[in-house]
């Protein structure tokens, strides 16, 4: 494979372009991985679930970020698929995610 130091000045100036496209864009896959789902983000789905589970509606001291579809299932990283749950359900969640979807649509 030939290195950068051997091209000629414009091939290199379009490797180097080339170079730094694929690195936004792998980049902004990893974003997307990550999905974005900040600390704000959070707080304003509690105070939309008005502190509750998502599942029992129970007020809970601890809740924590569940995925409505989980990741694995191709659910993203991102506020729209998280609501709060007690720990309760959320260890012991199973085929929830219908009735939820229900009750909110
Ligand atoms: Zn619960």
């Amino acid at each position: 494979m030939m290195g950068l130091e051997d091209c000629s000045p414009s091939l290199r100036a379009k490797k180097l372009r080339w170079r730094a496209m694929a690195e936004r864009y792998q980049a902004s896959l990893a974003a997307k991985r990550r999905g974005s789902f900040s600390r704000a983000d959070w707080l304003e789905i509690l105070e939309v679930h008005d502190h509750r589970c998502a599942w029992c509606l129970r007020k809970a001291e601890r809740l924590e970020a569940d995925h409505v579809i989980a990741l694995g299932r191709g659910g993203e990283h991102e506020p729209s698929n998280i609501v709060p749950a007690c720990v309760r359900c959320n260890r012991s969640k199973k085929d929830r995610v219908v009735f939820y979807m229900l009750e909110v649509a």
